[in-house]
């Protein structure tokens, strides 16, 4: 038996971590630590990392935000990382990232006929079937100021995405842009707004509709767009929005696993620690169902309240681990006791 001295309270633990926070035992190593629930990068693209190291660094399921629709398909099933995705970008004829290098053509689709009708060349609505086809549980679109997709073909992906019961999240660039995914009923955006400073009834707006994919990280040398990203997700938090965990893992140098940095600037976007943990475990786009594995983290959680940097480094450690092989170490008469503690 762990001396219950080594064991944090709950009460002090979960307002930490959350409501998922459980104090453990792994049954092969005998390591105590902290359970949570299985952590989720919700942006990424694993044709340009190797993605099977992942769970090494923490992430047990991932969402791939542009690759092909194809490979993307063939993925043994069972695997880890768990994959949702997207399947190729949809944008328009010759829009981002169309001839970026790292875009090959089979990851994107360049849409030229807006029309509803099915089985059209560069067909709006034949490019979400290929997606659906394919596996997809999210469609991605191409909002970039430079040549965003025309309105009338965001309205058919949207219309046709969402009767096939998927979602759509937008990569949106540039003044005007989130404006426009919202006034089409796009779900989410793939990255926090970086562009242009949203005003406030914009930011209510968004934070009723939309999930926010945080993405800060991927800004640490561009000053001016890390701190455009930031005001603007501390503005949707404040509003009530659903932030979640997502780095663009594949766009430069990242981590393979969870990133701190990513976390540190969440923090300073204003998430305390059970916000972290809520954009890390959060199931968007809700297709995602890991009950067979859990995040483990070795120890007790360092500092508190009022040293979240070093929570964010110790959340960063994390590993995947077989829910069979935690064992509780807080049993029902010390979560009995806790109630009868809180009556008092
Ligand atoms: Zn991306």
């Amino acid at each position: 038996m762990p001396h219950p001295d080594a064991l944090p309270a709950l009460p002090a633990l979960r307002a930490l971590l959350g409501p998922d926070a459980a104090p453990v035992r792994r049954a092969l190593t005998d390591e105590e630590g902290i359970s949570l629930p299985a952590f989720v990068d919700h942006h990424v693209h694993l044709h340009l990392i190797d993605g099977e190291r992942l769970p090494l660094g923490g992430i047990a399921a991932v969402v791939d935000l542009g690759g092909d629709p194809a490979t993307l398909a063939s993925r043994p099933a069972g695997a880890l990382p768990h994959v949702t995705y997207a399947g190729a970008f949809l944008t328009t004829l010759g829009g981002y990232p169309a001839g970026r290098e790292w875009a090959p053509p089979a990851i994107v689709r360049q849409i030229t006929d807006p029309s509803p009708q099915v089985g059209r060349p560069g067909g709006a609505a034949t490019a979400v079937d290929e997606q659906r086809l394919a596996g997809a549980s999210v469609i991605k679109i191409v909002l970039h100021h430079e040549r965003p997709l025309p309105d009338d073909a965001v309205t058919t992906i949207v219309e046709t995405a969402h009767a096939a019961g998927l979602v759509v999240v937008a990569h949106v660039e540039g003044d005007g842009m989130t404006r426009r995914a919202l006034d089409a009923g796009v779900d989410a955006l793939a990255h926090t707004p970086f562009t242009e400073r949203l005003d406030e009834g914009l930011v209510a707006r968004a934070a009723a509709a939309q999930v926010w994919i945080s993405t800060l990280d991927i800004h640490r040398e561009d000053a001016d767009a890390a701190g455009l990203a930031r005001e603007n997700l501390r503005a949707f938090r404040a509003a009530g929005g659903r932030v979640v965990y997502g780095t663009d893992l594949g766009n430069g140098e990242l981590p393979l696993g969870v990133n701190p940095r990513e976390l540190r600037a969440l923090i300073s976007a204003g998430c305390d620690g059970p916000a972290l943990v809520a954009a890390l475990t959060d199931p968007w786009p809700g297709t995602a169902s890991l009950p067979e594995v859990r995040t483990f983290l070795r120890g007790r959680p360092p500092g508190g309240a009022d040293d979240l940097d070093a929570l964010a480094d110790w959340l960063a450690s994390a590993s995947v681990v077989p829910t069979e092989d935690l064992i509780p170490a807080v049993d029902d008469g010390t979560d009995s006791a806790d109630r009868k503690d809180d009556d008092d």
